[in-house]
Order: C-alpha cells, then structure tokens, then sequence
C-alpha cells in the first residue's frame, strides 16, 4: 500500500508498527452543529482507507473522537437555552445519522472528551514534570512552545510566520504558546482535575486519547495513521505533536494522511461565507449512496468542488451500476476471487486512486452488459461478476441496495404507497387468473410512467424516465 504522507510530502510505501495491524486516528466532529459536506468528505475518504486497508488483509484499529466539550458547544447551550449535554448529545446523534446515511461505517473507538479529561490531566501533568507547560496567574496551562525544538517540523512553517488563530494572552510566554487547561472560575461547565476547575483545551483532547485508547507497542510512535481535513494541519496537529513528543518522548504517527477542502461554487466552505451546505440537506435532495458515490469520485488530496450539476453527472455513473445489478437480480454465487478484485486494490492501494478505481468499475460494467446479452446462460461468468461487484460494495461501499428501490428515491410515498396497492391487485388479479383486470391495472402503471418487474424474489417497479 502506498500512502502520500503530508509531513514528508512524498508517496510511501505503508509500513505497520505491528505486523498485519493498524491503528488510525481521526480528527472527528466537535458536536454543535450539524455536518456539512466538509466533514462528510473527511469521513468518507479515511473510511474507504480503511476499506481498502482491510481488504488487503490488515486489521484496523480506527479512533475518531468526539468533541463534547468546547466554547463553541457552550455558546450554543447558552444561546438556544439548553445544556450543553443536550446540544452535545443531539448533534452526535445528527453526526451519526448523516453518516451512516452515507455508508461510512462506525468507528472502532469513539471516546468523547468529557470521558477522557482523566487522559488529559495525565498528560497535562506530564508536560508541567518535564517543563513543557506553565502555568499562569489565573490557573490556566498553556504549553510552551519554545521548549519543544522540532515544533513547526509537522507544518514545514517559519516560527516567524503570523499565527493568526492562537488568542493573545499577556502572560504567555510566547504567541504561539497554547491552553492546555483553562481554569474555570464562575458557574459555568467545568471538570475537576488536580490543576482545579477547569476544562481541557481542545488540542490535547486527541494526543490523550491516542496515548490512552490507541498506542501500539512501545516503539517510536503512538500510532501508524492519523489523518484529517487539510485545515487541520496547523495549528491542531502541530500542537497534537508537540504535545505527544514532549510528553512521552515518542512521535505521534508514523504516517499524515490530510484531506483537501471542499468548495461550494468555487469557494472554500465556511460559515463565515455562508456558503456552508449541510449534509443533512444534501440527504433530503439525494439518496446517501449517490452522495457517497460523487464525493469519493476525485483524489482525496486534491479540493473538491461540490456543484450540483457534476452531483447529476456522477449519479448518471452510478445509475449504470444499478441498471447492470438489475440484470443480475435474485441471482446468488459463491464469492470468488477475480482478477477485477486484484486490480482494484491494486489502483486504490495507490493513495486511494479513485480514478483509477472508478474508471475500472466502468469498464466492468460495459463488459459485463456485453456478456449478458451475448452469453447470458454463462454461469462461471454470472459468478465472476457478481464477485466482482460484491468487492465494490465492500471496498468502495456502493452498489449494495435493491436496485429497484434505489430507482425510487425521492418519489413521495403517498404516489409509493399507491403503486405498492395497484401492484398488489395485480398480483391477486393474476393469481384468481382475472387476466382483463390484471391487464387494466397494468395499464393504469404504464399511465402512471411505472414500469413492472417480475422476478424470483417477487414483483419490483421503477418509474421509466
Ligand atoms: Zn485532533
């Protein structure tokens, strides 16, 4: 497997701490408002890696945290007159809908931070022994990052380069220098710990929770992978880092695997453009598989220009997928390996060459249609491709719905439900040989645009556009 690594800048030939295992870490969500398109980017490309991982016969250990502590969450809480368990526990939930909508699958760890402020005490504790922390007048911890000599080594940034996002506090000792802990002194959410009241800053959160749920082996890093959006590169994993290199004297992953933005109309996303499309809208208007299909459809590292009328093209793609797995409907086989299951994983054990991967998928089908009109009897074939496709489904995570009902999606139900009833008369029509009235309800679905099928596993339709 090769993996760009976006510290060392180059393709490397993947490596694992242990033999046959590997242990992934993902920035995950901080849990106050819905997910847009960019998160969902960022959790498709590391659960198709971890897809791709998998079928190459390694066992992943995926860790993606969830943020439930944090001002943003707080403001929220205050502004909408709930707690801030409330609005943390509604939009874990929103996350999880909104994902598994898209087929990415669950992690294997998801630790919140309000369940691992002991982790981060841990380490706060640590990083103060060895004098890579200090703390100010008013109990907060920040981080020193002057005494850290390889900080910056992960962004490739000059120390003299403006750090615009860090806040400007008087007592630190340098501007960079940031909140490990933040001593809470009135009445609002805080966590005890031995520094006090207080809660954790937000960079710690992943570095304890990689050291307490993740670590492998005792060797020269924590973990093999962590990755996340592009934005995230500094300074959050700068500081995640500094804080794992300082305080425990080993680095935190062999390998960085970061994402690239998505835009919006040419834009890069954010909710200070307002241009920020919520996944949750995306999922009203498509079916979760076609927004899967569209959004993995370009090389993970590169930006991705999300655009309405490239969303309808990429559907076109996937509909040929699901036209072939009509073809093949109530057909079974035992699974076998093929040669398109080696080429796959070869393209996509290539930083996730997509292109490749997608481009090879088309080709599949045009054979395969070829086939089935020509030697549609052709059983060892029927069992090559339908092989071949149950890979797609696992690796790439498409192609695996009643392709009949994947035909349906935004059709309302009230017409649903009344082409289910005519379909049912029709059955009963048959079954009583009333073959004028079966002939009539047919008559009325063809008015109606559907198209009927019956097959072994029952009578399917699809509107005919
Ligand atoms: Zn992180």
């Amino acid at each position: 497997m090769l993996l760009y690594d976006s510290v060392k800048k180059t393709k490397l030939e993947f490596k694992p701490l242990i033999e046959g295992k590997v242990s992934l870490y993902v920035c995950g969500p901080t849990v106050y408002d819905d997910a847009h398109l960019g998160h969902a980017k960022s959790a498709l490309v590391f659960d198709l890696l971890t897809r791709v991982l998998e079928a190459q016969g390694y066992a992943v250990t995926f860790a993606r945290n969830i943020t439930d502590i944090d001002d943003k969450i707080i403001n929220k809480a205050l502004s909408s007159g709930l707690s801030v368990e409330q609005i943390a526990h509604e939009y874990t939930d929103s996350y999880h809908r909104d994902m598994d909508a898209l087929g990415v699958r669950r992690p294997t760890l998801e630790p919140k931070a309000t369940e691992s402020i002991d982790a981060m005490a841990e380490m706060i504790q640590k990083l103060l022994d060895k004098k890579h922390a200090y703390t100010i007048s008013n109990g907060d911890i920040y981080f020193d990052t002057a005494s850290d000599k390889n900080y910056l080594s992960l962004s490739n940034r000059q120390s003299n380069e403006n750090i615009s996002r860090v806040e400007k506090v008087s007592e630190k000792r340098c501007e960079a220098d940031f909140a490990l802990w933040k001593a809470v002194h009135d009445d609002s959410v805080a966590f005890d710990s031995p520094f006090g009241l207080g809660r954790p800053g937000w960079h710690l959160e992943c570095s304890a929770m990689i050291e307490r749920y993740l670590r492998q082996g005792e060797g020269k890093y924590a973990i093999d992978i962590h990755g996340g959006g592009a934005d995230l590169l500094f300074p959050h994993h700068e500081n995640e880092a500094a804080q794992t290199r300082c305080a425990t004297n080993h680095e935190l992953a062999a390998y960085w695997m970061h994402n690239g933005f998505v835009t919006v109309g040419g834009e890069k996303m954010s909710k200070s453009l307002g241009n920020s499309f919520f996944l949750k809208d995306a999922l009203k208007a498509y079916d979760g598989e076609v927004l899967r299909f569209y959004l993995l459809s370009t090389h993970y590292r590169g930006d991705f220009n999300f655009n309405e009328e490239d969303l309808i093209a990429s559907k076109k793609r996937l509909d040929r997928l699901y036209r072939l797995k009509k073809r093949l409907f109530g057909l079974t086989a035992e699974i076998i390996e093929t040669e398109f299951k080696t080429a796959l994983l070869e393209v996509l054990g290539d930083d996730l060459n997509v292109s490749k991967a997608y481009a090879l998928i088309d080709e599949l089908i045009a054979s395969a249609n070829e086939m089935l009109d020509t030697a549609p009897k052709d059983k060892a074939y029927r069992q090559i491709l339908l092989s071949s496709l149950s890979m797609i489904e696992t690796v790439l995570g498409f192609g695996g719905k009643n392709p009949f009902e994947y035909f349906q999606f935004g059709i309302d139900e009230e017409t649903k439900n009344k082409i289910d009833t005519l379909i049912e008369q029709r059955s009963v029509a048959k079954k009583t040989k009333d073959f004028a009235a079966s002939d009539t309800i047919r008559d009325e679905l063809t008015a109606l645009g559907v198209g009927v099928m019956d097959t072994s596993e029952g009578t399917f339709w699809e509107m005919k556009s």
